[in-house]
């Protein structure tokens, strides 16, 4: 008999995902009713903010529950459908699929994906799912970059990150990455089109922007937090914004995520620091996905999928997002295409 293998959720984590915090089990898959569809997932996206859904702070969600299978977006295919809307073999996403092999969902949680040769699956979860859409949407709808303005970014060889700056040297700014490694660094100057980078690893990330962003900076996109923000924050210009995307540094510790230290400049510089959620934009997707499509098939954005393979591996892939040895937008292979 085939099982359904999934990943539950035992206890919070205190740092590290660790041994004893998610547990590997096999369970029979389940019947499904009227309007649901059987789903056999095929990747399942890895994403930072599934290390906050394993906490219990106070966030956008609620926390995964103790005891439930973990949640995270998966692409998969319709087994079974008792719904009008799909059929077997059909390629959907699904918001939450979990981690796990086969899911029961209603239709309307379903999207379907429409298949493109010229485009792998995977693409769906990464440029043409929620990482190109968080980054379109926070860079331009809070960022507003204006041509010739200087844009920072943090995390910026990232699956977010690098979208992110692409889009901005569309907009015709000055962009500055900053990332870790030399590797990462050369990658969004030689082949993203980023005009500087500075390797937080290596370099001192104040005195690289003094000497990098000589007017200071027009629109920062945060993804870290901690003392990469705060030297980002304290160089912003007058009139300057920051949209706060992530602040992955802090997300293995508890309690409150630090703001910025000089927090005065808000008022002396007249900032706006704004966060973004990606869920709040959905109803603006369409039209951003067709942008994305767009240059992804002209060739003029340039995206990488990072894919591990194995179900059985999640909880160990998902630590690369913290320690930085991921390479493009993170995945899991739970089954082949
Ligand atoms: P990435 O592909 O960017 O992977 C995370 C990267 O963060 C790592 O590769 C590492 O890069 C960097 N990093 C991790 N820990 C630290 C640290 N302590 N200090 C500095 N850099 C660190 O992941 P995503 O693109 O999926 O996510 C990037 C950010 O975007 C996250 O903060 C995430 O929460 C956020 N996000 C927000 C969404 C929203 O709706 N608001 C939606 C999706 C993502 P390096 O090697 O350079 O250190």
């Amino acid at each position: 008999m085939k099982l359904n293998r999934q990943w539950i959720l035992r206890q919070r984590p205190d740092d590290d995902i660790g041994s004893g915090d998610l547990e590997f089990v096999q369970t029979p898959i389940p019947q499904i009713s009227v309007g649901q569809m059987l789903i056999r997932n095929l990747y399942l996206s890895l994403d930072p903010t599934n290390r906050l859904w394993m906490s219990d702070r106070d966030q956008y969600l609620p926390p995964v529950k103790l005891g439930h299978v973990m949640r995270g977006s998966t692409i998969g295919i319709v087994e079974q459908s008792l719904s009008e809307k799909f059929s077997p073999g059909d390629i959907v996403k699904l918001p939450d699929g979990g981690w796990q092999d086969y899911a029961v969902v209603r239709d309307h949680m379903a999207e379907a994906v429409v298949e493109d040769p010229t485009v792998p699956l995977t693409a769906h979860l990464s440029v043409l799912g929620m990482t190109g859409l968080t980054a379109y949407g926070c860079l331009l709808d809070i960022g507003r970059p204006q041509a010739g303005e200087t844009v920072v970014i943090s995390a910026a060889a990232g699956a977010v990150g690098s979208i992110a700056g692409q889009i901005a040297k569309r907009q015709g700014c000055h962009v500055v990455g900053i990332a870790g490694g030399p590797q990462k660094c050369r990658w969004l100057t030689e082949d993203l089109g980023f005009d500087a980078a500075i390797d937080y690893k290596s370099q001192d990330v104040p005195t690289q922007l003094d000497a990098l962003c000589p007017n200071g900076i027009d629109v920062a996109f945060e993804n870290v937090g901690g003392s990469i923000m705060d030297a980002i924050f304290s160089r912003l210009a007058l009139h300057g914004r920051m949209a706060v995307c992530g602040l992955i540094s802090g997300y293995n510790d508890s309690g409150p995520l630090a703001g910025p230290t000089d927090f005065g400049r808000i008022l002396m510089k007249r900032l706006t620091v704004k966060g973004f959620i990606v869920i709040d934009y959905l109803d603006r997707s369409d039209a951003a996905f067709a942008n994305l499509r767009q240059w992804i098939t002209g060739g003029a954005l340039i995206w990488k999928d990072h894919i591990i393979d194995g179900l059985e591996n999640a909880p160990d892939a998902l630590n690369l997002l913290f320690n930085g040895k991921n390479d493009g937008k993170l995945m899991v292979r739970i089954a082949s295409e």
